[in-house]
C-alpha cells in the first residue's frame, strides 16, 4: 500500500477537536466506558461522539452505530477493542477519515509473532490513508489545559480536576503514566500533557517529544524510555528543548540484564545498549534519572527553583543533628558544597562564633538573643554568597517558623537564586507548607529527594553549559585508510589500522622462524615484546601468547619455541615488538550500537577491565573537551592527575587518542562492529601515549 500525507499534525492528536470513543458504555468496568467517563469527567470541550450500535444515547450524548455514521470531521478514535476486532475497526476508520487512532488494544507485538504481524498490519492500512496512530498497547493521554483525560486510567476518576502545570511526560508504559499522574498530583506537581506511547506502531516518543518541545505550557519534559526508535532525533530534540530553556529529564528500562528482558517483553522495544542512552542524554542535554517517581518529583522541584547559576550548594539548618546528617548525605550523593566567601564569613560573624561558621549553617549555634534577624541575616548571607548557587534550607519544628519561611521567600525574590526546603509537616505546622507553597518555595520531605533534586539541577546545569561547547572537528593527518580491513583484525592488523589514524604504536616485525625474531629484535632493539598472532584468541597473555621483557637473544629464542607450541593450529606468525613502558593502562575503544550508532569508550584497562568496571561511554566523534570529560569522570582519574606523589601523566596524548578513535567509529558507522586499545600506555605528561595492543571486528 501507498504511503499517504498525513492528515492531521501531531499537535492535533494531543489538542484534538473531536473524537469518537469506539466501544464506549456507561460502564466504568469496560475500557470504552471508563474512558468516556473520564473524559466527560473532566470538562473537556470538544466533540464527543460514543460509538455503540446498541444505543441511542451514552450519558446524555447522542451515540451512533458504527464509525462511518458519525459526523465528520473526527480527528481522533479511540479504539479499544479486542485483538481480534483491531484490524477492522482501523480499517472503518481509515475509511472513515479519522485523523488518528488511540489503539488500547493489547497482545499485539509485545507479545507473540502474530501480534507482531498484526500490528504490522494495522500500521500499514493506516499509512496507507494517512491516518496517524499512537499505540497499540497503550493507555491514551492527558492534555490538562484542554481539560482532556483520554485515558483508560481510574486514577483520574480519583482527582476533582486536572491539576494544570508546566512538566510534561511521554511514557512508553501506560500504567506508569497513570501511576506517575497520581504521584504528581500527591506531591503537587502540575502537568502540561501526558501520553503514553505504547509500542509505537507509528507515533512514537520523539513525535510526542517534539510536541512538548513546541508546547508553550510545557517548561519541564519528563520521558520513560524503553527503546528508541529514532535516537538521532531523540539528541536534536534534547538540545532544541534547551535552548528553548526547557528541562529534559529521562528514565530508562535495561540498566541490567532483568530490566531488559523484562522492556522487551513490554513494549516490544530493542532497547540498546544504556551506556549508549545515557551517553545520548548528555549529547542532548538530557539529565538521567534512576527512577520514574524521582523524576517527577525533581521535574516538580526545578520547575519551580529555576534554572542553577555557578557555584555549589549553601546549606542552612535549624537542627544541628540533621544538618550533620543532611551534609553526609548530600556529600555521599556526589552533590558538591560550597565555601563560605569571606564577605560571607563577616556577615555571619554579627551572629556565630568563628568555630560555628560552617556549611550546613547550623541557626542553633547563634550566639546573643534569638531573633527572626539572626534566621533572616543567615539566610540572606548564604544565598548571596557568589559561592552558592543554591540555597537548601533544612527546617525543623521551632517557634519563628513563619518569620524563617518569610525570610527564605525574601531571599529566593531578591536573589532570583534557586530555594529548596527540606521539611516534613505531616501533621506539624500545615500552615507552614502552605506558607512556603504560596511564597513559590519548593518543598521535599525527605533527604533522598532533595540530593536528587539538587544532584538533577547541578547536573543540568553543567550539561546545559556543554552544549554551547565546541563541536567535534576532524583532526589534523586524520586520514581514514582506503581499506581498514574485514572480519576479526589480528593485533598488527588492527595497530595498522591505528597507526593510520595517527595513534603511536611500537615498533614492530611480523615473524615466523626463531632466526628472524633474533635479527628483528636486534633492530628493534632490546628488550622485546614477542607475541603470537592469531585472528581466534581473545586474551592472548591467557593463551601463554605474550612474553615481555625479553633481554637478550637466547630469551627471544626460548619465547618463540613456547609461542610456536601454544599457537592455535594453522597460525605460525610472531610479533617482535619494542618493549614500551608507561605509568597507567587504559583502554579506549569503538563501539556500533544498532540504535545508537558510534560510540567511544575510555576507561581503566590492561586486564582488569572488566573486574574495575570503570568505563565512560560517548556518542562519537568527540571533541577534546569530550574526551577529557570522559576521563575526568572516570574514578580512578587521580591515577591520571597525579595522585598522591605519583607524577601527572599525559592527558592530552590520551585525549587525542580517544578523539582519533572516535572520528574512527564515526567514519565507518557500521562496518565498524568493535574496535579497542588495551592497554593504551600512558606515560608522563609530555611523554605521550603507546597502543601496546589491538584488536576489532569490521565488517
Ligand atoms: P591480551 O591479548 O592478553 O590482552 P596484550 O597484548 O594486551 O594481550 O598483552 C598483555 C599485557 O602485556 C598488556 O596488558 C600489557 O600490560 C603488556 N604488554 C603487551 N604488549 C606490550 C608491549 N609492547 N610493551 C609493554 N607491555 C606490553
Ligand atoms: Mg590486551
Amino acid at each position: 500500500m501507498k504511503q499517504q500525507a498525513p492528515r492531521i499534525p501531531v499537535e492535533r492528536v494531543v489538542s484534538p477537536h473531536s473524537i469518537a470513543i469506539i466501544g464506549a458504555s456507561e460502564s466504568i468496568d469496560k475500557f470504552g466506558g471508563r474512558i468516556l467517563h473520564n473524559v466527560m469527567r473532566h470538562g473537556y470541550e470538544g466533540r464527543l461522539l460514543p460509538i455503540n450500535p446498541n444505543r441511542e444515547t451514552l450519558l446524555g450524548l447522542k451515540a451512533y452505530p458504527n464509525i462511518a455514521a458519525a459526523p465528520g470531521p473526527l480527528d481522533l478514535a479511540v479504539v479499544a477493542v479486542p485483538a481480534t476486532q483491531l484490524l477492522a475497526m482501523v480499517e472503518e476508520c481509515a475509511k472513515a477519515g479519522v485523523g488518528a487512532c488511540i489503539l488500547v488494544t493489547a497482545q499485539t507485538a509485545e507479545f507473540d509473532a502474530a501480534g507482531a504481524e498484526l500490528q504490522d498490519r494495522v500500521a500499514a492500512v493506516a499509512k496507507a490513508h494517512g491516518m496517524r496512530l499512537v499505540g497499540p498497547n497503550c493507555m491514551g493521554m492527558i492534555n490538562a489545559p484542554a481539560k482532556l483525560g483520554l485515558t483508560s486510567s481510574m486514577t483520574i476518576q480519583h482527582v476533582p480536576s486536572l491539576r494544570v502545570g508546566g512538566v510534561g511526560l511521554v511514557s512508553q508504559s501506560g500504567a506508569l503514566m497513570a501511576t506517575l499522574f497520581i504521584h504528581g498530583y500527591d506531591v503537587g506537581v502540575g502537568f502540561s500533557r501526558m501520553i503514553s506511547v505504547g509500542n509505537q506502531a507509528d507515533l512514537d516518543l520523539t513525535d510526542f517529544f517534539e510536541a512538548l518541545v513546541d508546547d508553550a505550557h510545557t517548561t519541564t519534559i519528563c520521558l520513560y524510555v524503553e527503546g528508541l526508535k529514532n535516537p538521532a532525533r531523540f539528541v536534536e530534540l534534547g538540545r532544541s528543548a534547551n535552548e528553548k530553556g526547557k528541562t529534559v529529564l529521562a528514565v530508562k528500562a535495561g540498566r541490567t540484564d532483568a530490566g531488559l528482558a523484562a522492556a522487551k517483553s513490554h513494549t516490544a522495544s530493542l532497547a540498546g545498549s544504556y551506556a549508549a542512552f545515557a551517553a545520548a542524554c548528555r549529547a542532548g542535554g538530557v539529565v538521567l534519572m534512576d527512577e520514574p517517581e524521582a523524576m517527577i518529583m525533581v521535574a516538580g522541584m526545578l520547575d519551580k527553583m529555576g534554572p542553577f547559576g555557578a557555584g555549589s550548594v549553601g546549606l542552612v539548618v535549624s537542627s544541628g543533628g540533621g544538618g550533620a546528617v543532611t551534609a553526609d548525605r548530600l556529600t555521599e550523593g556526589g552533590v558538591p558544597m560550597a565555601a563560605w566567601t569571606a564577605g560571607t564569613v563577616a556577615k555571619l560573624e554579627t551572629h556565630f562564633l568563628p568555630h560555628h561558621i560552617n556549611n550546613p549553617m547550623d541557626l542553633g549555634a547563634h550566639k546573643g538573643a534569638l531573633g527572626p534577624h539572626v534566621f533572616a541575616g543567615t539566610l540572606d548571607a548564604v544565598v548571596r554568597d557568589p559561592a552558592v548557587a543554591v540555597l537548601a534550607y533544612m527546617m525543623t519544628p521551632q517557634p519563628l517558623m513563619a518569620d524563617t519561611t518569610a525570610a527564605l521567600i525574601r531571599a529566593r525574590q531578591e536573589t532570583g537564586k534557586p530555594v529548596a526546603v527540606l521539611y516534613d509537616t505531616s501533621s506539624f505546622a500545615p500552615e507552614i507548607t502552605a506558607q512556603a507553597l504560596e511564597g513559590g518555595l519548593p518543598i521535599v520531605k525527605r533527604i533522598d529527594d532533595l540530593i536528587r533534586t539538587l544532584d538533577a539541577g547541578i547536573r543540568l546545569r553543567d550539561l546545559r553549559a556543554d552544549l554551547t561547547r565546541p563541536a567535534p572537528q576532524k583532526p589534523a593527518e586524520f586520514v581514514m585508510p582506503a581499506s581498514p580491513g574485514t572480519g576479526q583484525l589480528s593485533e598488527p592488523e588492527a595497530k595498522a589500522l591505528l597507526a593510520a589514524i595517527g595513534v603511536p604504536v611500537p615498533a614492530e616485525e611480523i615473524v615466523d622462524n626463531e632466526d628472524a625474531a633474533v635479527a628483528a629484535a636486534a633492530r628493534i632493539g632490546f628488550p622485546v615484546v614477542l607475541k603470537g598472532v592469531s585472528h581466534t584468541v581473545v586474551h592472548k597473555s591467557d593463551a601463554g601468547l605474550v612474553h615481555l621483557n625479553l633481554g637478550e637473544a637466547e630469551a627471544v629464542k626460548r619465547a618463540f619455541a613456547a609461542i610456536a607450541k601454544a599457537l592455535p593450529a594453522g597460525e605460525r606468525h610472531v610479533s617482535v615488538q619494542q618493549m614500551a613502558r608507561g605509568e597507567a593502562e587504559l583502554i579506549v575503544g569503538a563501539r556500533y550500537d544498532d540504535s545508537f550508532g558510534p560510540q567511544v569508550i575510555v576507561g581503566f584497562g590492561g586486564v582488569l577491565v572488566e573486574l574495575l568496571g570503570d568505563v565512560q561511554t560517548a556518542l562519537a566523534p568527540v571533541a577534546p573537551w569530550q574526551a577529557e570529560g570522559m576521563l575526568k569522570r572516570l574514578k580512578l582519574w587521580p591515577l591520571l592527575d597525579g595522585y598522591r606523589s605519583r607524577p601527572k601523566l599525559d592527558v592530552a596524548a590520551a585525549v587525542d587518542t580517544v578523539v582519533r578513535v572516535s572520528w574512527l567509529a564515526a567514519e565507518l558507522g557500521p562496518r565498524l562492529r568493535e574496535l579497542d586499545i588495551n592497554p593504551l600506555l600512558v606515560r608522563r605528561a609530555g611523554h605521550g601515549v603507546i597502543a601496546v595492543d589491538g584488536r576489532g571486528t569490521l565488517s
